[in-house]
């Protein structure tokens, strides 16, 4: 869909010329965050990109000083989550440059969780360009400490004043930045994961593979429980069967068993994870046999407590690799790989943050230099 604004002259199509600047006053400039103790989604910048959709059509883009949005009480993202997002992040090389990462995907996703929630469409380029012009300003605030990462939050909210339920006729989208730390700031450590056999977190028809507020709600109880048990986060199975691995917490999945890679296939309730895919390809290229299909929780027990299942990890934008040391079902513990880092695990993490650092050169034309 063309995205159209009164603002833009000419051809009628957003461009990044259109966008307004409301400058922060001096003396409301942040000081910038000490880079060894940033955590994650914490500290924001001084600028935040915002839009508004009204009348038919996203239009008055604006950087402006980052604050609180003025909302009505009855707005209907309040009540209903009808909101998408997305998560991303630019890099800072050694050489000083800042890069992205398949940026475009990440907005060809939104756009994808757009129409499961009936929320209207972004101009890819557009909201692309927005972006770029948002962290060009904020450049300093991208910190370059080992492993930190400028982490970027694209939103959309529906703000109709109606509490009625059915899709919102006005809506805002807007792009936050927040400098985050190292996701693991001693070494990459493998998890213990409790697997979820009562709650579940989406099933087929439902929302699972869009990046929506909704399903996170949903699973905060049990994620909440098995961090009580001792455990790092849930794994997630299907939610009619109970038998079929969808996800880890907020990360898809992968297991190596007998040399190959499987992860469960996209079918509908899964995220499909642009680290997942990056993972699939990766490890292709390395010469490792990837299978997508259904993997049976109580098989890969079985599989494990033969010795067959070799490593396990989560794959996501934050931890980009995370091993899993164990996994508990029901009364049964299985321990992966001794609980340690296991040599294929070790090996994607090393290579993808090397392609996203710019150290390693990037053959699959998934970086670009901002
Ligand atoms: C964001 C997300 C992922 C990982 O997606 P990436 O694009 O790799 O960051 C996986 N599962 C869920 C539920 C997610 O929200």
């Amino acid at each position: 869909m063309a995205v159209t604004t009164e603002k833009s002259a000419g051809n009628g199509t957003l461009t990044a010329d259109s966008i307004e600047f409301i400058p922060v006053k001096p003396e409301q400039m942040k000081a910038k965050p000490d880079e060894n103790r940033l955590g994650f989604g914490k500290i924001f910048t001084d600028y935040m990109f915002v839009m508004d959709y009204e009348n038919g059509a996203w239009r008055n883009p604006r950087i402006q000083p980052y604050g609180p949005f003025m909302m009505d009480p009855a707005s209907s993202v309040l009540h209903y989550s009808q909101s998408v997002f997305e998560g991303l992040k630019a890099y800072r090389a050694a050489d000083g440059s800042i890069r992205l990462f398949r940026a475009r995907d990440n907005f060809e996703r939104m756009n994808r969780s757009c129409e499961r929630l009936c929320i209207p469409r972004l101009d890819v380029d557009f909201a692309l360009a927005a972006m770029k012009r948002l962290l060009r300003l904020e450049a300093e605030w991208v910190p370059s400490a080992p492993d930190t990462t400028m982490y970027i939050r694209p939103t959309i909210i529906a703000v109709d004043p109606f509490l009625g339920v059915h899709a919102a006729e006005r809506y805002t989208f807007y792009i936050i930045l927040s400098p985050s730390g190292a996701y693991f700031p001693d070494g990459m450590a493998p998890v213990r994961i409790y697997v979820e056999d009562e709650f579940v977190r989406a099933v087929r028809g439902g929302m699972g593979f869009a990046k929506t507020g909704g399903n996170y709600g949903a699973s905060i109880l049990a994620g909440a429980i098995a961090q009580e048990k001792g455990f790092t986060q849930v794994l997630w199975l299907e939610g009619v069967h109970r038998r079929y691995i969808e996800e880890v917490g907020s990360m898809n999945i992968f297991f190596k068993v007998h040399g190959e890679l499987w992860t469960p296939r996209l079918n509908g309730s899964i995220l499909p994870g642009i680290t997942r895919s990056s993972v699939i390809e990766l490890a292709t290229a390395m010469g490792v046999k990837v299978f997508e299909k259904d993997i049976d929780v109580y098989e890969l027990f079985d599989l494990g407590a033969r010795g067959e299942l070799e490593e396990a990890f989560g794959s996501g934008t934050a931890a980009v690799i995370s091993p899993v040391g164990m996994l508990r079902l029901q009364s049964r513990d299985l321990i992966i790989n001794n609980f340690q880092t296991g040599p294929l695990s070790q090996r994607l993490y090393d290579t993808l943050t090397g392609v996203q650092y710019g150290r390693l050169t990037d053959p699959f034309g998934w970086t670009e230099t901002l």
